[in-house]
């Protein structure tokens, strides 16, 4: 927790949200059970006031507005005129005028809910944190927060319309799965009815839906169930966005645990591929954006609209399976590493080089490649 006085903000929130100002409304996930989730595991839930959260807000209008009076435009700034401005401010307040800077140098569009799921603290409590929020700062384009799909059950049509109505613009669901076998296993505290469900009702209320769904997470032996169940389930969503975020696991996960155990079988990258094929094969008559904005995914440029872009995504998960053993673990250890973003750049061969010379000088190989991959991603969870 980052608290110095006022201010105060969680430890994650979704990529597309990088620009957003994070306003904390709960502390951690009041469900905390999801299986390959380490993210709040040794974290007690609570929930801030919402005198708190609009006090947090004020302090870092307060500071908004001194920033803006001596900058109208982030390019103005100079190093020692920032400088200068942050030597007036309280040392207690200063986590809070970094964030008010960070929002106006990101040009103030948007704003983030913390953490794991705001709507848990009922409609009336959230519309009056999203009235203050619109009052104070009226030009946000963009208001967005995470949910569980249980809880907008919970609140119902009537409370999602009140807090639709407040403003909220967007609603983050990590569906994960289709399958009930797999979110059983997880602990994901959902069923597929329930996603369907919930996912359907904020859309009719009027929300963006972003629906995150997990490669992987039904291991080997569930690979086909879990991709075949998840489209089924999208295809009766239609969410905004399917937001792509394979499986990656560390050791705080307590999946990790049943994996240590042989209880679970992780995919590596090819046996994703596979999957994925199945997923997007298997959506049919929605007109979903999908999106690889995680840095997990084997593709960033995995994204395209349904249906019209679906052959094309389709030719780049199988134009990565038609390459030798060879040239899939060099684009899976560059990508891991940073060097490349999508299959255009195994064109680039000052690229390529530098992942050839990385596998001959480390000894990669194609019987050590899963267990590289797998330390690389946990830099990245
Ligand atoms: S995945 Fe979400 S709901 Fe599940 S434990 Fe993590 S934060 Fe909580």
């Amino acid at each position: 927790m980052n608290k110095l006085r006022g201010f105060e903000v969680g430890p994650i929130r979704p990529p597309s949200e990088a620009k957003s100002l994070l306003v904390r409304v709960t502390r951690n996930c009041q469900w905390n059970r999801c299986t390959f989730c380490p993210v709040y595991k040794d974290k007690e839930f609570s929930v801030r006031s919402v005198d708190e959260v609009i006090s947090d807000i004020d302090l870092l209008c307060k500071h908004l507005s001194s920033i803006r009076a001596s900058f109208k435009f982030p390019h103005e700034m100079s190093a020692d005129q920032i400088r200068a401005l942050s030597q007036k401010v309280d040392p207690m307040e200063l986590p809070t005028f970094d964030y008010a800077f960070k929002w106006f140098y990101y040009g103030m569009h948007s704003v983030f809910l913390q953490d794991a799921d705001s709507l848990v603290i009922g409609s009336e409590n959230l519309a009056r944190i999203l009235r203050h929020l619109r009052d104070t700062f009226p030009w946000i384009e963009r208001v967005t927060s995470y949910s569980r799909s249980s809880t907008i059950l919970k609140i119902g049509k009537e409370g999602l319309r009140e807090i639709r109505n407040a403003s909220l613009d967007r609603i983050h669901v990590g569906l994960e799965s289709g399958s009930d076998t797999v979110l059983r296993f997880v602990k994901k505290g959902a069923t597929k009815e329930m996603h369907i469900r919930a996912g359907r009702m904020a859309k009719d209320v009027g929300f963006e839906l972003s629906e995150y769904v997990m490669p992987g997470l039904g291991g080997k032996k569930l690979t086909v169930e879990h991709a075949e169940e998840t489209a089924d389930a999208l295809n009766q969503i239609n969410p905004d966005f399917i937001r792509l975020r394979p499986l990656a696991l560390t050791s705080r996960a307590p999946l990790f645990l049943e994996s240590e155990k042989g209880h679970f079988q992780k995919c590596n990258d090819i046996e994703i591929v596979q999957e994925l094929l199945l997923l997007i094969g298997n959506l049919e008559g929605i007109s979903s954006m999908i999106v690889s904005d995680h840095i997990l995914n084997l593709f960033a440029d995995l994204e395209g609209r349904l249906p019209q872009d679906k052959e094309k995504l389709l030719s780049i998960l199988h134009s990565f399976m038609s390459m030798d053993s060879e040239s899939q673990l060099l684009f899976r250890l560059g990508r891991r590493l940073g060097l490349f973003e999508g299959m255009g750049d195994m064109n680039n061969t000052k690229k390529l080089d530098r992942a050839r010379n990385i596998v001959t000088t480390k000894g990669i190989t194609t019987q050590n490649i899963d267990t590289v991959i797998d330390k690389l991603m946990e830099r990245f969870i």
